[in-house]
């Protein structure tokens, strides 16, 4: 195990990032971070940083020469940046597991060869792709292989001509093409790995979402014990066919014939934040014991909680700037605010988020509740 005072990278310098610093610096090691913005919010909590392009490997060497491990808290870092740092210190997740989350096509493929559920899906590289697609994927998302997120880089389309407009509109990029599923409601799985195999599960959460971003999480997930429990042993095959090292999010449809997998995040992620407040161990601090070759944490949880995502949009009142009303949150029992840092306040610009724990499911949803009011979130 690296020695607590020991230098770990950070690649990537967001929310994730912020948290993952404070988990690391709790633990006594030093962080170094290398993002292109000096001023983000995990840079802000570092203890140095690297201003620099995640391509520039000049940089990304002098980086690696300066840590005894590294992570990353986003998956589009360039695989070969990846790579490179792989060969100079321990780098969990390491480039393979990325590259494949970088990619739709690629993880669609490796679900189906692993025999992991998955909804309907076409690979679209050619027009001719989406003339052959079935007409059960109608109606169907059309999503760009790599770069989206949080329903970005995503139309929805009813037919293959309009499939073909709106891969026309997105410049011909590779796409994946998947029949709009029908589910009951979507949950996602958080698991660790460590580098000798150790798997944990957390409890699995369910995620309500507005306008293809988190709204809102809600744990322990109202589900059968048996579809939970499936969902973690989904998330368990999905670590060890990766021979994956370090906190990974799966995110799953539950429909009414079953399990269907969504994606997956090579890293903590947004519906895990919750880990912080109600578990024995969070994803962050879990991220930290799979990095520096400790033994992993208990992942149990500690009591229900609810967590609301705070977007740009609280800080405006009719597209006029505001302070939202944080004491009358803070005043809640049970309420956790969390702030990212972020210098300026955009719409569905993730700014921040707020943990509402308590006894019961209940009570953490009626905080959950009040925190919406307050903050006039619809
Ligand atoms: P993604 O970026 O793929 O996670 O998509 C963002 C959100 O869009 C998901 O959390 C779902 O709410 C919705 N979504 C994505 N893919 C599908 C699908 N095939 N069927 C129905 N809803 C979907």
């Amino acid at each position: 195990m690296l020695a607590p005072g020991s230098w770990l990278g950070c690649l990537g310098g967001g929310q994730l990032g912020r948290m993952f610093v404070h988990a690391a610096q709790a633990m006594g090691y030093k962080v170094l971070v290398l993002d292109p913005d000096a001023n983000g919010p995990a840079a802000q909590a570092a203890d140095d940083v690297i201003v620099a392009a995640y391509d520039d490997m000049d940089a990304i060497a002098a980086f690696g020469r300066r840590v005894a491990a590294v992570t990353t808290e986003f998956e589009n870092v360039p695989a070969a940046s990846l790579e490179a740092l792989g060969a100079m210190v321990p780098t969990r997740p390491g480039a393979a597991a990325v590259r494949i989350a970088q990619d739709r096509r690629k993880e669609k493929r490796f679900f189906v060869e692993h025999g992991l559920p998955v909804g309907p899906f076409a690979v679209i590289e050619r027009a001719e792709d989406l003339r052959d697609a079935p007409g059960q994927m109608f109606p169907g998302l059309l999503k760009t292989a790599t770069l989206g997120y949080d329903g970005k880089g995503q139309q929805r389309v009813t037919s293959t001509t309009q499939a073909l407009l709106a891969w026309m509109s997105m410049k011909q990029a590779p796409c994946v093409l998947e029949a709009m599923i029908p589910f009951e409601c979507e949950i996602s799985v958080l698991v660790a790995r460590s580098a000798t195999g150790e798997v944990r599960v957390w409890p699995v959460q369910e995620n309500q979402h507005v306008n293809g971003i988190l709204d809102l999480t809600i744990v322990p997930a109202r589900l059968d014990a048996a579809v939970v429990d499936l969902a973690q042993t989904l998330a368990r095959q999905l670590v060890e066919a990766l021979d994956y090292v370090g906190v990974l999010c799966v995110e799953i449809f539950v429909t009414a014939n079953g399990l269907l997998l969504n994606e997956i995040a090579p890293r903590p992620h947004n519906s895990g934040h919750y880990t912080i407040e109600a578990c024995q161990t969070s994803q962050f601090e879990q991220q930290v014991r799979a990095l520096v070759g400790a033994p992993l944490g208990d992942p149990s949880l500690v009591q229900p909680a609810v967590m609301v995502n705070v977007l740009g949009d609280v800080w405006f009142d009719a597209l006029i700037p505001m302070q939202p009303a944080w004491s009358e949150v803070l005043a809640l029992l049970g309420s956790h605010v969390h702030l990212y840092g972020k210098a300026e306040a955009r719409t569905a610009r993730k700014m921040g988020h707020v943990t509402c724990v308590a006894a019961t499911q209940d009570a953490a949803l009626a905080t959950a509740v009040e925190v919406k009011r307050i903050l006039r979130i619809p």
